[in-house]
């Protein structure tokens, strides 16, 4: 019986956010052995077991671990040799027909630029060559010749949000099946553009001018012969790495000449739209001013404290303007462990003065001073601790942790139904409209400071290639 080990390992860094990622962090999403090798698991991993039990082809699905960390600083050198080691250690302690690996491909970690490359390079010495290694990126991946070369089928997210991970692992899945009974055999070609871009700016695959590769890359795949996969990776714009920027990851049947062709030319069509990815975006105060002109609800994206791409969840400018500006109906939710404690400790019905938010970096800041009636304070019993304070029309939701905007169930524990407001803070790019859906809410996405800030002058690049548009007008 053949076998195939199934892992993954997970993490959006953003090197300009100076608190590293400690082992610790990866304990957010980790499960081992069997826990992996489960049609139940979420994303990529749950679609591959769910379609190698369909294929019925007789494989067994040895677990290992998969651990995910939220985005965030460079991850320490310990915690990448902890998890790389489970990895190893499971191919070491028994042989394996073909490896599938669930990665992000933005990962960094504190000596290396490129961590699944050098995760992908180990597992490739101790499988050796005849043994594929199949892969499943996010659409945010930075893609370099060391992950390509060392992988023989590479998947790549294709929506955003990111709602289609169960059918990439389904498809890798398919394929490596087809694989191990010798049916195709793949490889895989890398093209670069000189391109950096970056969410939120305008990069949706489902529009223009993203869409036209994204349309191109199906195309091919589905009417050129020997062509298995064609994906192109957007890159994490937060990072400074020598391989910053998009790529096109290309896997063929047994002719690497034509995987490479196909890549230079979903690649070249990347390029040639390099004008179009980037929009002048409003300052905080231009922002609110926007939004108050809008139909409500008006959700205002705070582009550069983008919890999930790594960001802290404290930045104060879009409060800052908010009071400024006299909004008299607003919701913003702000990560400040100590400002929680004191409303808490205060409790219900007591009326504060706090400094909150901006102290986690210069860039954030700075806190805002602040008088409001503590409204409702967290249950012990939930897992984040909060307290709800009303200023004027502004609510504002303290909390002990970052939390992002992508689920509601915090505000909704709190009695906030963030739809009843004019405007309403995000911190997040784009990924948040599955809980503040378009069918409600209008958008205006600021150019607030931050790590995740869409202007690149904010960021101290030093080891990227250069040269690369938009910092070089090529
Ligand atoms: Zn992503």
């Amino acid at each position: 019986m053949k076998r195939v080990m199934i892992g993954g390992f997970s993490h959006e860094t953003n090197t300009f956010n100076p608190v590293p990622t400690e082992l610790e962090a990866f304990r957010h999403e980790a499960r081992y052995g069997s826990q992996v090798v489960s049609p139940a698991a979420p994303g990529c991993v749950g679609g591959f077991v769910t379609a190698m039990a369909e294929a019925d082809a007789g494989l067994e699905l040895v677990g290992s671990v998969y651990a995910a960390a939220p985005p965030g600083g460079s991850v320490t050198d310990a915690a990448f040799a902890a998890i790389s080691a489970i990895l190893l250690e499971t191919l070491e302690r028994e042989p394996v027909d073909a490896v599938y690996l669930d990665l992000h491909g933005a990962m960094v970690t504190e000596s290396e630029t490129d961590g699944e490359g050098a995760l992908l390079e180990r597992v490739r010495q101790r499988v050796g060559p005849g043994v594929p290694i199949a892969v499943t990126l996010d659409m945010h991946a930075t893609l370099t010749p060391l992950m390509v070369r060392n992988a023989d089928l590479v998947s790549v997210y294709r929506c955003y949000p990111h709602t289609d991970l169960a059918e990439r692992g389904r498809e890798v899945a398919r394929l490596l099946c087809r694989t191990l009974r010798g049916e195709v055999r793949p490889v895989t070609a890398l093209a670069k553009p000189p391109l950096l871009i970056g969410p939120p700016l305008n990069v949706l695959p489902q529009d223009l001018p993203m869409g036209l590769t994204y349309e191109r890359a199906r195309h091919l795949e589905r009417t050129l012969p020997g062509v298995l996969l064609a994906c192109p990776a957007q890159g994490f714009m937060q990072q400074d790495v020598p391989a910053a920027g998009v790529g096109v990851v290309v896997t063929a049947d047994a002719d690497r000449a034509l995987a490479q062709r196909v890549a230079d030319e979903l690649g070249d069509l990347l390029f040639a739209h390099r004008r179009e990815y980037w929009v002048r975006l409003p300052a905080a105060g231009e922002a609110v001013r926007l939004a108050l002109r809008s139909v409500p609800p008006v959700s205002i994206a705070d582009g550069g404290d983008n919890i999930g791409a790594g960001t802290p969840g404290d930045g104060t400018a879009l409060l800052g303007e908010i009071l400024r500006q006299g909004v008299d109906s607003a919701f913003v939710q702000l990560w400040d462990p100590e400002a929680t404690a004191r409303a808490t400790a205060a409790g219900v019905g007591a009326v504060v003065t706090l400094d909150v938010g901006g102290k986690s970096h210069a860039l954030y800041g700075p806190p805002v001073r602040l008088t409001g009636r503590v409204s409702r304070v967290s249950d012990p019993s939930q897992p984040v601790a909060a307290a709800r304070l009303e200023v004027g029309g502004v609510t504002l939701l303290l909390t002990a942790v970052a939390v992002g905007p992508n689920t509601l169930d915090l505000p909704h524990a709190l009695g906030i139904r963030p739809e009843t407001y004019r405007l309403t803070v995000c911190k997040g790019g784009f990924a948040f409209r599955v809980s503040y859906p378009p069918s409600i809410y209008r958008y205006v996405l600021s150019a607030t400071p931050g790590f995740s800030s869409t202007d690149l002058s904010t960021f101290p690049y030093r080891q990227i290639r250069r040269p690369l548009y938009p910092l070089d007008e090529i």
